[in-house]
């Protein structure tokens, strides 16, 4: 009995514990989410900054003593890497961002923590608690060369999440030589994914994936993996006040090249953090502020050791990262073959093609899959039973240039169906602003509509018109809805 007793009280005190650790960090980032808009940098407003914009920010924070901004080394072009350092506690945490260059989120995030950290407010008490318990490390893009093309690779052409063996760039061997020297308890290895990932087989967007990287081929769990994973509980618990349903988990399998595996192995507690789509949200604003959320949370269970009362079963609770979702999906087209009707859908994504060196983009779409997609989901989705997929109708003008599409009134010849111009001469663009399909003097104009193809026609109701598509974006003709973007050459 009093064995029993003593049993329930244990238990009662552990629940007790868990729940407050459990109740505070979740008021603890209501707060950070209500407050969001005090810290945000302002100078980062979409994801195609350089390193020239992060600069004159970290040059600001070289006047605060609270932070060391220390240059840690050069990128292939000679881009000075920095490392900001704040804190002086005995947990080392090291967080790097953007080794991709085509992922900023965190690095945004990043920017936001540090305005977090040097303005005075309602999170003082727990900054100093932060600031004592741990000390921060943060390289924010990595990969600087790879930002100012916003491409994966550096200038080598070389993917750093595949060098941490080989060790042929300068920012692996830095990466490398900041875990083998720092030896931090934790490690932030911060990224963006595919929007089109799906939590499990549902139509949810993976808007947050976390993975508790793998160290061995076999996926075994000692006490630095199982750090992470406890440390992606808690922050898979603040998310889903936020997203609920909305974050996944990676894959774990092995990869024997990566930063991310290697550092785990290596003996520093890894967590990646992927950040994938959010509707309406392009530019990954939202995301960002999920990020800001996570990593200070993260941060937070860190300093306090809050996640040593995490189960680290719970991990395998949050769903798996799944490819079910296409930018668009039509449902139930017919289509014409041979004089008979076929029944299909059509699975359309929409890539993005950088304009400009890289400070804005256009896109080009295609028909990635056709035929019965009845188990997938479409970001957005178009009901088409009763509809008749045709082609559009190519303007009788021949054009000299994309700018004297100018001249016409687009959005009147797109209500009658018209989505497409010759050019006289080729055009050396892929894309362009206006939502119209430009076919280059060789292209041949009139093609079936099938995979790898730009999606760009018009599905009728009899002789109706109904929707008009133009490079993967659509003008619903019926209630005006209108999704049309940047058009495309061909
Ligand atoms: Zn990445």
């Amino acid at each position: 009995m009093l064995k029993s007793t003593s049993f329930l009280a244990t238990f009662a005190y552990t629940f007790l514990l868990m729940t407050t650790a459990h109740s505070q960090d979740l008021s603890f980032s209501r707060h950070l989410f209500d407050t969001y808009d005090t810290y945000r940098e302002s100078a980062l407003t979409h994801r195609r900054f350089k390193q020239v914009d992060i600069l004159p920010l970290i040059d600001k924070l070289k006047t605060d003593a609270r932070f060391a901004v220390t240059q840690v080394g050069e990128s292939v072009e000679k881009r000075p890497i920095q490392m900001i350092k704040v804190g002086n506690g005995p947990r080392k945490v090291l967080l790097w961002s953007q080794m991709h260059g085509d992922e900023p989120s965190a690095t945004m995030a990043i920017f936001d923590i540090f305005n977090w950290l040097r303005t005075d407010g309602p999170f003082d008490a727990f900054k100093q608690q932060l600031l004592t318990e741990t000390t921060l490390y943060f390289v924010p893009m990595l990969n600087p060369d790879g930002a100012e093309r916003y491409q994966r690779r550096n200038a080598l052409d070389i993917d750093l999440n595949r060098d941490a063996l080989r060790l042929q760039s300068p920012e692996s061997l830095i990466l490398k030589g900041l875990q083998q020297s720092l030896k931090p308890d934790v490690g932030f290895n911060l990224h963006d994914q595919s929007t089109r990932y799906s939590v499990g087989h549902t139509p949810k967007q993976a808007t947050i994936s976390f993975l508790a990287t793998a160290y061995d081929e076999a996926r075994n769990i000692n006490p630095v993996r199982e750090r992470s994973m406890q440390l992606i509980v808690g922050m898979n618990r603040v998310l889903q006040q936020f997203i609920p349903g909305g974050v996944g988990r990676y894959s774990d399998e092995f990869e024997p090249r990566a930063f991310g595996d290697n550092i785990q192995k290596w003996g520093t507690t890894l967590i990646l953090i992927e950040s994938g789509g959010y509707p309406n949200d392009p530019e990954k604003q939202y995301i960002r502020k999920l990020n800001y959320i996570a990593i200070l949370s993260g941060l937070q269970a860190i300093a306090t050791e809050a996640y040593k009362t995490e189960s680290r079963s719970e991990y395998n609770t949050i769903p798996e990262n799944e490819r079910y979702l296409f930018d668009v999906l039509i449902r139930n087209a017919q289509i014409m073959r041979g004089g008979k009707p076929v029944t299909v859908d059509l699975g359309i994504n929409r890539y993005e093609v950088n304009v400009g060196n890289a400070t804005t983009f256009g896109h080009r779409s295609t028909i990635d899959d056709f035929g019965d997609l009845s188990t997938f989901f479409g970001i957005e989705e178009i009901d088409a039973t009763g509809l008749t997929l045709a082609p559009g109708r190519i303007h009788p003008d021949t054009l000299r240039s994309v700018a004297e599409l100018k001249k016409y009134k687009l959005d009147s010849l797109l209500h009658q169906g018209v989505t497409t111009f010759r050019l006289a001469n080729p055009s050396r663009t892929t894309t362009h602003l206006e939502p119209i399909h430009l076919l280059q003097p060789t292209t041949t104009a009139v093609r079936p509509v099938q995979t790898n193809r730009i999606p760009t026609f018009v599905l009728r109701r009899g002789n109706q018109l109904r929707y008009v598509f133009v490079n993967g974006f659509w003008l619903d003709v019926a209630n005006g809805a209108n999704k049309l973007a940047t058009g495309v050459v061909e």
